[in-house]
């Protein structure tokens, strides 16, 4: 149940607190970008919420984001009830390194902000799902969210969905790009998409390019760094970005979108910790919770996974849902170790511009193993294999950084 004390300021705020279901909430959800969104929108499909209310700082939810995934990331339940939301979906991906190149038959699918949107209104048409906009929210706590302007809201449960805050207890470095979608003079012959093309120029990073054929005359181009800190030089990078298409006779016709990201690379954490300090804290759920994939910040996966887990409660009291999120947060932490291994592998062993031959050696595994790593869900004997052989990265530094809680010491100041 909500109880909403003085009015939201917002325009759509104020429409949707005065309407018949304002003050009937089940659970309030901070924060309406994926994470939050795939909560509502499962916990209303599957029935254990009647009413919902997302409270969002922006002027709109879901933002203005593509959401890319492998197919195989998601249980076969989970990507049928994902399905509506899904924009784009191609049979396999390319990717190139300068000593091999490779086309995996593994689905791979974008989702965007318009289509998370569009597969919830239903939702809000039937009023079962309040949204309120352009209300920042100033403290969150097991039952109260709290706006900047003063105004409290009160839900059976709540949780925190408002993305990513830096943590002393999490290392990082940092996964940086631009992408622009360009329409091209003519088509650009791209069936399906390149996730990774690491024969472009390296240099004090990881460099790859990241295509998605949005349409034949339609790509996405991202042009990505994984770096240890997270400046980023939009202009310089576009540049780059128009340097790639011409070097694969792209004509540029038109930039319909640019977007920039910096996400989050884990080299280590302290989990606990971080729980310890959250004490009546909501639950935190998406890149609040931390639950991305380390290795390339992307957190859809996880997102849904929660989503599901959250709509398959019994009920959303509040004491059941901060339990289910922290079992998966827990979960997640604990089948994520090896992947933060591999990070500090990748940053901090051997020199950046080498960073790609991780890579390219990763990518010669069998599908099946490169799903699995995608998934989370590595077998003792995947992660062998992953680790086998002479290592493209010198094993004195490799060594060095093996244990995380050493790490942890060493780089926590
Ligand atoms: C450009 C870009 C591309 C990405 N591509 C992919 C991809 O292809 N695949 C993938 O899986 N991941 C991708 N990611 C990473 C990650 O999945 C996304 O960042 C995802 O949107 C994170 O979801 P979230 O709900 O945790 O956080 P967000 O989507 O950031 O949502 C948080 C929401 O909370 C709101 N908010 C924040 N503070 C407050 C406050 N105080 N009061 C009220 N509201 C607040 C924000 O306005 C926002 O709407 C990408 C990220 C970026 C930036």
């Amino acid at each position: 149940m909500v109880a909403h004390h003085s009015a939201a300021h917002s325009h759509e705020g104020a429409l949707a607190l005065t309407g018949a279901n304002s003050n009937m909430s089940d659970l309030v959800i901070a924060g309406g970008g994926l994470a939050g969104l795939l909560v509502a929108w499962r916990c209303l499909t599957t029935g254990n919420a009647r009413h919902i209310t997302i409270v969002e700082g922006g002027s709109q939810i879901g933002g203005d984001h593509t959401w890319s995934f492998n197919e195989t990331d998601l249980t076969a339940e989970a990507f049928d009830w994902f399905r509506p939301a899904l924009a784009h979906h191609w049979p396999g991906y390319h990717v190139h390194f300068p000593d091999y190149s490779r086309r995996l038959d593994i689905g791979y699918c974008s989702s965007n902000s318009a289509s998370v949107r569009s597969a919830i209104q239903p939702f809000i048409d039937k009023g079962q799902l309040v949204i309120v906009t352009d209300a920042r929210v100033a403290e969150i706590s097991d039952s109260t969210v709290r706006l900047e302007n003063g105004d409290t809201i009160e839900g059976g449960a709540v949780i925190d969905a408002t993305g990513f805050k830096p943590h002393p207890a999490v290392l990082l470095g940092y996964q940086k790009f631009v992408g622009q979608i360009i329409r091209t003079r003519s088509p650009h012959g791209l069936d399906v998409p390149i996730i990774m093309d690491a024969t472009v120029a390296q240099g004090d990073a990881y460099r790859f390019v990241y295509c998605l054929p949005y349409g034949p005359d339609e790509v996405l181009i991202e042009d990505t760094y994984y770096e240890d800190g997270p400046e980023l030089d939009d202009a310089v990078i576009v540049d780059r970005i128009s340097a790639y298409a011409a070097s694969k006779d792209w004509q540029i016709a038109e930039i319909l979108h640019t977007e920039r990201g910096i996400l989050p690379i884990t080299l280590a954490s302290d989990l606990e910790a971080r729980i310890q300090g959250e004490a009546r804290a909501a639950p935190k759920i998406g890149l609040a919770g931390g639950l991305y994939n380390a290795v390339t910040g992307y957190s859809l996966p996880d997102a849904v996974t929660m989503a599901m887990r959250l709509g398959d409660l019994p009920d959303l009291s509040q004491a059941r849902v901060a339990e289910a999120v922290l079992a998966y947060r827990r979960s997640h932490w604990q089948r994520e170790k090896f992947f933060r291994l591999l990070n500090r592998m990748l940053f901090k062993a051997g020199k950046p511009s080498e960073r790609y031959k991780v890579l390219q050696r990763f990518y010669r595994l069998d599908e099946p193993l490169v799903s699995a790593f995608y998934r989370g869900d590595l077998s003792l004997l995947q992660k062998a294999r992953i680790l086998s052989g002479k290592p493209p990265v010198p094993v004195g530094e490799a060594i060095y950084n093996l244990s995380e809680h050493q790490f942890m010491k060493r780089h926590r100041s």
